[in-house]
């Protein structure tokens, strides 16, 4: 295990004035890097063998390395070398879900934005949700066992899979027919949840200890395939077999602007229970997953403590954050603010 005083040596040692920011090339690293150089940062992309070009060719990654396999990042060596870079990782899905949430928290030396415990909050179902309540959320209920089902309910599988082999079933039959034909890590490893009819909205938040305000930077929405397709074609299917939930891509969408406050309440509430769950809380970038409901009310089923795909879609900025900030100002380049504005003095409050 890491401590936070180890990492906080390793920040002692850095050149503040040369700082680099890295993230590994994949999920949001374009816009991370853009918005890194944007506020005057060096930057750094770790590839996979075969994606140098495509990452060397927007002209926003200073240095590029490469490495076999992601997890080889954890190598000693490797990681000496992005030290002597004085090196700050932004963690993003894919890496999170390519390094692993304990190889981070255990593992990595070189400093991450953020507090690194959140990522075994939001990557943990279970604790996700307790989070979750503790914040005085509404989640959709969980049933424990299949016999338990009571309405038409998804069943999901661990790890920001994007919604991979994901099923509806309304019953327990509907559950065993549908989970017979999985690898038997997923029979025994899933998530019985009400499935909840509305509108989707998947806010991106950022929540900033050194102006200890949470920010609201766009909304989007998944594009999953084929459900979003089923829908058009509904008619023609009568009792479609079973739609699946990948994510395909993601749309913008701004919200009804009397929504607008409920959503923020419910940021702040999550900030708040994440100072008494992990102290001293979450830092920086967040997103939930939410519907809803025809009575106007917000169900989340899921919470991402770090920057999310779905923040692609504003690199120059969204409707929302041109209300705070008269620039384009992405979440990646957000981030990249927060790390300038903490300067030397401050860094210790938002790398954990
Ligand atoms: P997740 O892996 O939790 O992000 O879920 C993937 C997708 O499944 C979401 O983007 C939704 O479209 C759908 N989904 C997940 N949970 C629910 C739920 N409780 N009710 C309705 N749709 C859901």
């Amino acid at each position: 295990m890491i401590s936070k005083e180890d990492i906080h040596k390793v920040l002692e040692g850095y050149d503040k004035k040369k700082l680099t920011i890295a993230t590994i090339g994949s999920h949001t690293a374009l816009q991370i890097m853009k918005g890194a150089k944007d506020e005057g940062f060096r930057t750094l992309v770790i590839c996979r063998p075969g994606k140098e070009d495509f990452y060397g060719r927007f002209g926003i990654a200073d240095d590029i390395l490469s490495v076999k396999e992601y997890i080889d990042i954890l190598d000693d060596e490797f990681q000496q070398k992005l030290i002597e870079k004085n090196v700050i990782l932004i963690p993003h899905g894919s890496f999170v879900e390519y390094v692993g949430a304990k190889n981070i928290e255990d593992k990595l030396r070189v400093p991450v934005f953020g507090n690194r415990a959140v990522l075994g909050w939001e990557s943990d179902r279970g604790r996700e949700r307790e989070w979750l309540i503790k914040a005085g959320v509404r989640v959709p209920r969980e049933f424990d066992r299949p016999e338990d089902i009571d309405c038409l309910s998804i069943v999901k599988f661990p790890g920001a899979r994007g919604g991979r082999n994901y099923f509806l079933a309304k019953n327990a039959v509907e559950f065993e027919e549908n989970i017979r034909g999985m690898k038997l890590e997923d029979r025994e490893n899933f998530t019985i949840q009400e499935y909840i009819i509305g509108t989707r909205f998947y806010p991106h938040y950022f929540y900033s200890p050194l102006k200890n305000r949470v920010e609201l930077l766009g909304i989007d929405i998944r594009y999953e395939t084929n459900v979003d397709g089923v829908a058009r074609i509904s008619h023609l299917l009568g009792e479609h077999p079973n739609p699946s939930f990948v994510v395909a891509g993601n749309i913008p969408v701004v919200a009804r602007e009397s929504l607008l406050p409920r959503m923020m309440d419910i940021a702040e509430n999550l900030v708040k229970a994440s100072k008494d769950l992990f102290k001293p809380g979450m830092v920086g970038p967040f997103c939930i997953e939410s519907i809803c409901t025809e009575n106007l009310e917000f169900i989340v089923f899921e919470i991402s403590a770090r920057i999310v795909a779905g923040t692609n879609l504003y690199m120059q900025g969204s409707q929302y954050s041109q209300l705070l900030y008269d620039e384009p100002m992405s979440t990646g380049r957000r981030i990249a603010r927060e790390i300038k504005d903490a300067g030397k003095e401050n860094l210790t409050r938002i790398v954990l």
